[in-house]
This record gives C-alpha cells, structure tokens and sequence, in this order.
C-alpha cells in the first residue's frame, strides 16, 4: 500500500521538539504514526533541554530546581501547560525522550533534580536541565573555574572565544582563548562542513597539534560545537585522547550544527519504528469527515495530496514555527481555525521597549486545551475528539523567558499521545 493510500493512527502535525516527541512516543506505543513539517525552532537549537528556569520573568529570578520553578510558576500562571501535566509524568517524558537520544548516540547528561549552569554561545551563563554529553565537560570547567583554554577559527562566524572570555573575565580569571586555522580550510567556515571534516581521525590530529601549545597550561579545552555530525562522542573522545586534556564543545549562534544533529538523529531513529515522513511538506488544508477521519491535504501549493488519519496531533509553534499567524486584525491558528487567547488589542502586543524585564504579552499568546490536549473553541468546548494540541502553540508561557522551551514541547507531546491511547491519568 502506497504512503498515501495508509489510514494512520495519528497524525502529528510539525517536526519541531514537540512534534518529533509526539511521533516518538507514538510510534514508540506501537501507533501508525504519519509526520509533516519543515523547519522549526529544533533546527536552530543550542541542543540544551531547557525545562523550566526563570519565573517571574520580571524578576529574571533563575530557579536551581526545575520541579521547585514548575511550582511556582503554576501557583502564579495557573493556566501554565505545566499545570495539566503533573510532575511525573513530566518527568517521564523527559527520560523517555532522552533516552531515545541516547539510544541513537546522542547521550543527554544532567542532575534528575536541579538545572546545571552552562556558558551559552554568547559568554554569559544560563541554567538548563539536561545537555548534550559533548557539552558536560563544560559545566564541570565553568563551576570549578578550572584552567581552560576556548579554541575558535578563523573565518568561523557565530562564534567569538574572545567574547566569552571577556564576558566571564572576572568570574573566571583561568580563561583564556586562541584563535587557529581550522584544519584543511581556510575562508568562510561553516559549522556543517566543520563537522563532516572532524569526523576524520586525521582531521583531528592537525587540529591537537595546532593549539597544542597554547594549551599546554589548562585543564580543559572548549571547542564550538562542530566536533562531528553523526557521533560526536566518538570526536570529543578522540581529541581528548589527543591532547590529553578535558574537551568539551559549547554551541554556536544558529544556524549551528546541534539543531541539526537533533533533527538527524530523529530521521535515524523514527524511520526503523515505522513512522512515515512527509518531510518539508505541509497541511494545507485540513478537513474532518463524516466518519470522524481528518483527511489532510498536505503538500506544496500546486502539488498537493490527500492523506487520512484517524487522529491528529497540533504541534505547529508559534509564529516562528507558522503555527500562529499575525493578521491586522489579530492572531489566528491557521489549519483549524481554533481561537487563540491573546490581548485585546494589538497595541497590546509588546511593550515599548523590546528589553522590557516583563517580557511582551504576545508572547503569551497561543490556544486552550483541555486536560486531555484536546484544542478548545471559544465556548470552552473540545473541538474535535480525536484532535490533539502540543508545544508552543499552546498559550499562557513565554518559553523563551521562562527556559521551558522543549520541556513544554516533550511533556504536551507525551500527554497527548496518552490521551490517543486512552491511558487513565
Ligand atoms: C533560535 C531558537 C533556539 C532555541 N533554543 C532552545 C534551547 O536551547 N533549548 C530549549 O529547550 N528550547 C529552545 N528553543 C525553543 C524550542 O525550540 C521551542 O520550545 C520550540 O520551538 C517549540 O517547539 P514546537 O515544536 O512547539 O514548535 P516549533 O519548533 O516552532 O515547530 C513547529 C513545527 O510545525 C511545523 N508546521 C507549521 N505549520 C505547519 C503546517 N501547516 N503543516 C505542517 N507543519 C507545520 C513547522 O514546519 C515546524 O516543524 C529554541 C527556539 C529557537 C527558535
């Protein structure tokens, strides 16, 4: 039977955090699992799992206990997405979710109860939940102030050694940069074609030997994050054996290569549990049938075909992912036409200044599910039984403010599949 010609479980509706979690945790259940969606905020990712962080957000009060934060922001926010989940199951998710990584060489490190402190691209630091293992070494580097050496290359944009020294100049006085060709290249570099590169064990060692001097004197050694596309492990690994020191990578300014490793490694990982991927395609056009089956046209403008499921899951985004749309007269979900809470007014949106402390209240915006994921319409009623909502498109959270990114993304996701399979809360 032909792609098109399947009747799906479910059908997931974007292939940012939150739809790659929804497809993994359904195909994982044994579900019929077609996917459409193109590029989306995974893609431009630094690959930490933020789960929650800041609250308030005026306050930019840093939690060191995700689950002590998540508290706190349902007491505050009690239409928080996180107040409809419940620890565990939050919890789960993110086990579950990283061990698939895991499973598929991209090891996840991190505490079960507190975030970790990490240098983002940018020189400053930021608390996330869980992080990718090529990037552990760092945090242990930043919290003992150890020697370290930042190693960046010449003709690599998104990346400044020098600015993160200079940022952490008085917090970290053992810090310091070089900046060295990278090996075999010269010119404008970039972080996909850096990785391929470093894939070679040869590749490795011109680069060992071009910082071996400068970092004779340290014990760890920050890399950007290009060190391998498909197993960085098995990269960092072998510089540290090079150069006999700690190694770790830290991520670059989008585009950067940890995106797509975590776009790479689901298309690895997905395709053997069965699902079906409509890559770089999307609904157009969404239609439920009289015998309660959505009938999806999915596709190009001018080349696009019909496709069934008996249930579907909504993980679109926001505006970034085009899941939300900004019209003159307000925001509107484009595929359902379900209602989207937002302010009254659009000059409402934001705040005069774009820095403001308390965030914009636009970026609150999105739509109400019930306990279940369902979408509701605006008389608070489930729009369609067997149509799910996940991630950002859900409104009351500002993730980008709040770090609860893909925590969002992988909680709703592994709710909503529950509530395919009927599983009781
Ligand atoms: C630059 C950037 C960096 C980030 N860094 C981090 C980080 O380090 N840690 C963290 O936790 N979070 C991070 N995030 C946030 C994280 O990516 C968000 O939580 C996430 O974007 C929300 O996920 P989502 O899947 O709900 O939506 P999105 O990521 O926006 O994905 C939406 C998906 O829906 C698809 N779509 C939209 N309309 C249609 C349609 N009609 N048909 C089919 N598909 C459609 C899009 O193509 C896309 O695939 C970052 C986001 C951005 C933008």
């Amino acid at each position: 039977m032909n792609r098109y010609d399947t009747i799906y479980d479910v059908m997931v509706i974007g292939s940012g955090f939150a739809g790659m979690a929804a497809t993994l945790f359904a195909a994982e259940r044994g579900l019929k699992v077609a996917q459409t969606g193109a590029t989306g905020g995974i893609d431009f990712s630094t690959g930490f799992l933020d789960l929650m962080a800041v609250h308030p957000v005026a306050e930019g009060r840093y939690w060191d206990s995700p689950w002590d934060a998540i508290d706190a922001v349902i007491a505050d926010h009690p239409a928080h997405p996180y107040a409809r989940l419940g620890k565990d199951r939050i919890r789960t998710a993110m086990n579950d979710f990283t061990e698939f990584l895991r499973s598929q060489k991209l090891e996840y490190m991190g505490h079960e109860d507190r975030n970790t402190p990490i240098l983002s691209p940018a020189g400053t630091v930021k608390r996330t939940y869980r992080i990718p293992r090529t990037a552990w070494k760092g945090t242990e580097a930043l919290r003992d102030k150890a020697p370290t050496l930042i190693v960046d290359f010449n003709g690599l944009k998104g990346f400044s050694g020098r600015q993160i020294v200079e940022m952490q100049q008085t917090a970290w006085p053992r810090l310091k940069t070089v900046r060295v060709d990278f090996p075999g290249s010269f010119g404008e570099l970039y972080p996909e074609h850096m990785a391929w590169t470093l894939s070679s064990p040869e590749r490795c060692r011109e680069l060992a030997d071009s910082i071996a001097e400068q970092a004779k004197d340290v014990e760890y050694i920050g890399f950007p994050a290009v060190l391998g596309l498909n197993d960085p492990v098995r990269t960092v690994t072998l510089l540290e054996e090079l150069t006999g020191k700690h190694v770790f990578e830290i991520p670059t300014l989008p585009p950067s290569i940890t995106g797509p490793r975590l776009r790479a490694t689901f298309d690895r990982g997905l395709a053997p549990r069965g699902v079906c991927t409509f890559s770089q395609k999307l609904v157009l056009e969404a239609r439920r049938d009289k015998d309660g089956l959505f009938t999806f046209l999915i596709g190009v403008p001018g080349d696009a075909r019909p496709v069934k499921a008996r249930n579907a899951i909504l993980a679109t985004g926001r505006f970034f992912g085009k899941g939300l749309r900004a019209e003159r007269n307000g925001v509107v979900e484009p595929i359902f036409g379900i209602p989207v809470t937002q302010p009254a007014e659009r000059t409402a949106w934001h705040h005069q200044h774009f820095f403001d402390r308390h965030g914009h209240a636009i970026n609150m915006s999105g739509i109400e599910v019930d306990d279940s994921q369902h979408p509701l319409d605006a008389q608070g009623k489930v729009v369609h039984d067997n149509l799910y909502a996940a991630g950002a498109i859900q409104g009351h959270h500002d993730w980008m403010r709040m770090k609860c990114g893909a925590g969002i993304a992988i909680a709703t996701a592994y709710r909503a599949v529950e509530s395919i399979c009927g599983t009781t809360p």
